[in-house]
């Protein structure tokens, strides 16, 4: 048994669960094989400490990839080390270790010669890549050595560790894709602190503003949580105007739950689930009318797609560059004619709020 439930619940686990033969925790994948090697041979030791070894694809373990396709996931970095109050991932993912450039370098070359065009980076939050390794090292000096890949996709920024220079790498590389994704969380600035989040709301504000200014016509996605421990019913409206002025080309929400062991559990005036619940509606149905207005608006507009697969409609369908996988919805494609990994030139047809009807061109 593998993963984030392994390492955080390994003693219970290991009393409920005896006829688990090995537990791994989440920072011991790459010892997956001597692990087994040594259960196989009798007694299994219960793993106390974690190695805090990072995995390395390019050197001692070839990367395989589950799905072959044109598209695929590549993480450069493991753990956070980000205070925020909800969230209980770096007490059990560890402190935030960037792999070495030169592993990403070649397992991404690796990719590439594969048939992958599109990697998306990704990491809990990415804008800290390098910051521990020293100076000289940062997310925008490995972006500018990935030029192998026709689309570089960056998953998740933490508001405070964008950058000029990250910014200015998204708009100048052409292999990276003006699309960033930036979980919120909020606007309101109590609410805010409450979460440790390091920014307030003006700093946001200018932060969009900024983002904007530097790279005309970037996709901007994010992540809000409603209904806090405090939010008041004028803080969730700030955060509804706030939606309606910003208009996010994607947003995703969540309804707050506590965390056991984490800060914010302990806080005060939780607001009622059903409340937090009728929050998440009015906001999703708010962003449900922004995001249908803004498809809308493309319609007789070109985009690249780059083609994954044909539906059982028979139609074939991908991405544009404004897409992530799994969660941007896709681009359906008629009277087109073109094979899995090839990008190509489209008029946009017709959407339905959230996918696109496109044709080749
Ligand atoms: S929410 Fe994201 S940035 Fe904040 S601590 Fe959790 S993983 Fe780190």
């Amino acid at each position: 048994m593998a993963g984030c439930l392994a390492e955080r619940y390994r003693g219970e686990l290991a009393q409920g669960l005896p006829e688990v033969d090995l537990f791994i925790g989440t920072r011991e994948y790459d010892r997956i094989g001597d692990l087994l090697a040594e259960a196989s041979g009798g007694a299994l030791p219960a793993r106390e400490a974690f190695s805090d070894t990072l995995m390395d694809y390019s050197r001692r373990l070839p990367r395989l990839l589950a799905e072959p396709g044109p598209s695929a996931y590549l993480k450069v970095a493991e753990g956070c080390s980000r205070p925020c109050t909800f969230c209980v991932i770096p007490r059990f993912r560890g402190r935030f270790r960037s792999r070495a450039a030169h592993h990403i370098i070649e397992e991404a070359e690796a990719l590439a010669a594969a048939g992958v065009k599109e990697v998306n980076l990704l990491a809990q939050e990415i804008t800290s890549y390098g910051t521990e390794i020293g100076e000289g090292h940062s997310l925008a000096k490995l972006l500018e050595r990935l030029e192998d890949l026709r689309w570089i996709r960056i998953l998740y920024n933490y508001p405070r560790g964008v950058t000029d220079e990250l910014l200015d790498a998204i708009r100048d590389l052409p292999w990276v894709v003006e699309y960033i994704d930036m979980p919120l969380q909020h606007i309101a600035t109590p609410v805010l602190t409450a979460m440790r989040r390091g920014i307030d709301e003006a700093g946001t504000r200018a932060l969009i503003e900024k983002m904007r200014r530097a790279i005309p016509g970037c996709a901007l996605r994010t992540t809000m949580l409603v209904g806090f421990p405090g939010e008041t019913e004028e803080d969730f409206k700030a955060l509804l105007d706030f939606v309606r002025e910003t208009r996010f080309t994607r947003l995703g929400a969540f309804a707050y739950s506590s965390e056991e062991g984490s800060f914010a559990a302990r806080l005060p005036d939780p607001v009622p689930k059903e409340a937090a619940r009728e929050r998440l509606r009015r906001l999703l149905s708010l962003q449900e009318e922004i995001q249908a207005g803004m498809n809308a608006a493309l319609v007789g507009g070109r985009c690249e797609v780059l083609v994954e697969g044909v539906t059982a409609e028979g139609l074939l369908r991908g991405r544009t560059r404004h897409q992530a996988p799994e969660v941007d919805g896709e681009v359906f494609l008629h009277e087109t004619e073109a094979g899995p990994g090839e990008i190509i030139d489209c008029e946009i047809l017709d959407t339905d709020r959230v996918d696109l009807i496109a044709r080749g061109i």
